[in-house]
């Protein structure tokens, strides 16, 4: 920019300077491009559509989880050996649940058919299986409200052909072992048995893994012990005691380096920030990873304390191009600010409240990519914040509430990612900056979902609590309805009893099929006394506004500042008034054009007349929208036949759509030549 020509005006210094003054406070900033959010939400969604034929397998081979809902589950212990040779796996998980019927008898587990159960134990006696479910008997039938344990002992290969959800891969030189798991949505089940459902979280995991002794496990909680067991292996105990459903559940393992930082939260009060990343890669690593600590303290402000502030938030390096928001320990391919803002929103929005079921993923995704675009506010300014969201305004094919969740592509489309993003931005224009935090924060709070679920219902029962009113009229369209208003708006400038108005049309012109959006819409107007801005409320397909003003109105620009995910067909003025030119050119031998300005919607009625007041053609018969119109005459009759040289009328009607009241008319007179 410095190297362009650049016209010396007092203007341009003063956007020189500010520019100057602007990258002075973020020069030490990355200022993350459109191409770089593009490829971060492409990778994101990847990683998860890699498994996708193995998940669409699992899903389809599910028969049913009716039963699944008989009980509640209250904790896992997952012990694990890996096998790196035979890249294998054995394990015991211990399931403590709670029955939530009378007689209760089988428990449905699921587990994939690549898994082999060796045996199964506690309260258990017997098992049978069919497809990817596990159906354990207990010893004997139990009472609703009644505890019960079962051990189930298994070990295979998890799925391969890089379609795993549980992976063995390798990094570096000399060539090293990386394991990580990645369980979205449907994947747990293909690495330990569990009542794999989003909504059904345990109140706390325990994850025993023990692995070759040169090698680090990383996961869920905190540490509580590591044992050499002299044999060349390690087994590490990780807990976690805040609740977590199985898709959070990670593994991440190889010859990690490891680093952490202090989180502050109160003046005595710190929370250890662990990094796990391969040697090879720490440095560069660490070298991005600079923002993590304030990303922490402002979401921890905004979002309510960080929901796992007794344990740690950590980052483990693995091989695939996006992140997974594991709880607690994040697995992440790269290290640049998008995707780990983006990640660690997730701590708040999809780990402490889950979305209760994959039809509303947006609760996870669309907050946490909104997340991204509130920190870039918070550190970057107001004007790369908007221009952030101008990156994730395009045309979405699906609505933000999935309906076909067997399709994980669908699960995890762009739409309940960005599409979802804007919903919340407008929310919160719609609520005011003050309520719309308030609502983060109740949200976040409520005890109906902290460390549980949510729903879409939900969330809209806490932002009407807290704005106290309904949002029904928002929440509607935008969840469950594809497309977005597609306005077209024209304008005039009138007058009321000598005060000046801003006589405002606005359409929605996106085809008929598709939604009404009633949205809260900011105008900017022009006047001679500078700009103002007023808001109307459009909930109609075609509404009329008048704007009373200070001063008459020049020009306006609809939602300058892009609080809508909208798209403007145009923004015209139009005439004040009804009026009918003469026609031109006149006289006239073949064709004459008749121009007539519509101030407002009316019934138009356009009709020739010859010298003894006989209707010769009738030229328009409709209703017209507010324009300047033209209309041309071919001399010729109703039949089409050419009409005699002579004198003609036309003569204008336009009247009121409503009641048919006459608006105006004028009648003109015309000479055709021959
Ligand atoms: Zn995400």
């Amino acid at each position: 920019m410095a190297s362009e020509a650049t016209p010396f005006s007092p203007w341009v210094t003063g956007l020189w300077i500010t520019i100057l003054l602007v990258s002075v406070a973020f020069s030490q900033e990355h200022l993350p491009t459109r191409d770089e959010l593009l490829e971060m939400r492409r990778s994101e969604i990847s990683a998860r559509r890699a498994s996708l034929e193995h998940h669409r397998l699992m899903k389809a081979t599910k028969t049913s989880a009716a039963q699944q809902n008989n009980y509640d589950v209250s904790h896992y212990r997952i012990e694990i050996d890996i096998d790196m040779t035979e890249k294998s796996i054995s394990g015991t998980v211990t399931m403590t649940a709670r029955a939530r019927t009378d007689t209760f008898a089988t428990v449905e587990l699921d587990l994939d058919s690549s898994m082999t159960v060796d045996s199964v134990g506690g309260d258990a006696i017997g098992y049978t299986r069919s497809g990817n479910l596990l159906q354990v008997e207990l010893a004997q039938p139990i009472q609703k409200d009644t505890l019960f344990t079962i051990q189930v002992a298994y070990h295979g290969q998890p799925v391969r052909g890089g379609l795993g959800t549980f992976g063995f891969d390798s990094h570096g030189d000399p060539s090293t072992p990386i394991i990580w798991t990645l369980s979205q949505p449907y994947g747990a089940r293909a690495w330990w048995p569990c009542k794999d459902t989003p909504s059904d979280k345990a109140d706390s995991v325990d994850m025993i893994v023990t692995v070759p002794a040169d090698l680090t496990a990383a996961s869920n909680g905190t540490l509580l012990s590591t044992i050499d067991n002299g044999d060349g292996t390690r087994t590490f105990h990780w807990h976690e005691g805040y609740p977590i459903t199985t898709y959070l559940v990670s593994l991440a393992i190889t010859n990690y380096a490891t680093y952490s930082e202090w989180f502050w939260y109160a003046p005595d009060d710190s929370m250890e920030v662990c990094y796990y990343i391969y040697p090879e890669d720490s440095a560069r690593a660490r070298s991005k990873l600079t923002e993590t600590l304030d990303m922490l303290a402002y979401f921890h402000d905004v979002f309510g304390p960080y929901p796992f502030l007794s344990e740690k938030y950590g980052i483990a390096q693995f091989p695939r191009g996006g992140g997974m928001e594991h709880q607690t320990i994040t697995s992440q391919g790269r290290f640049g600010v998008m995707l780990t803002v983006h990640e660690l929103a997730h701590q708040w929005w999809g780990d402490k409240i889950t979305n209760a079921n994959w039809h509303e993923i947006w609760l996870n995704e669309g907050f946490a990519s909104y997340a991204e675009a509130l920190y870039f506010e918070q550190t970057r300014g107001q004007e790369y914040f908007h221009t952030y969201m101008g990156w994730m305004d395009r045309d979405y094919p699906y609505p933000i509430y999935v309906d076909d969740i067997t399709s994980v592509a669908r699960i995890f489309h762009i739409t309940v990612y960005d599409k979802a993003g804007w919903f919340l931005h407008m929310l919160r224009h719609i609520v005011g900056d003050s309520t719309f935090f308030d609502i983060l924060l109740a949200y976040s709070n409520d005890h109906r979902f902290a460390y549980g679920n949510a729903t879409t219902a939900g969330f809209q029962s806490v932002c009407e609590s807290v704005w106290r009113q309904d949002l029904d009229w928002f929440f509607q369209p935008w969840i469950y309805e594809v497309g977005r208003p597609e306005y077209q708006v024209k304008w005039s400038a009138g007058d009321t009893t000598g005060t000046p108005v801003l006589n405002l049309f606005i359409e929605q012109t996106q085809v008929p099929e598709r939604a009404l959006f009633p949205m809260p819409i900011d105008i900017t107007v022009e006047t001679a006394l500078g700009d103002t801005v007023v808001t109307v409320f459009n909930n109609s397909a075609s509404q009329i506004f008048r704007i009373p003003l200070a001063a008459a109105p020049v020009g306006i620009a609809l939602d300058r500042e892009g609080w809508i995910l909208k798209k403007v067909v145009s923004v015209s003025p139009i005439p004040t008034e009804f009026t009918l030119d003469q026609n031109f050119p006149n006289p006239f031998n073949t064709v004459s054009n008749i121009r007539y300005s519509v101030p407002r919607p009316s019934h138009v009625r356009l009709v020739i007349y010859d010298l003894l007041g006989r209707e010769v053609a009738t030229l328009v018969d409709k209703p017209l929208e507010p324009a300047w119109h033209t209309t041309s005459w071919h001399g010729r009759d109703q039949d089409g036949m050419p009409v005699a040289s002579g004198i003609y009328f036309y003569r204008i009607e336009m009247r009121n759509l409503n009641d048919g009241g006459l608006n105006f008319s004028h009648t003109r007179k015309m000479l055709i030549l021959k």
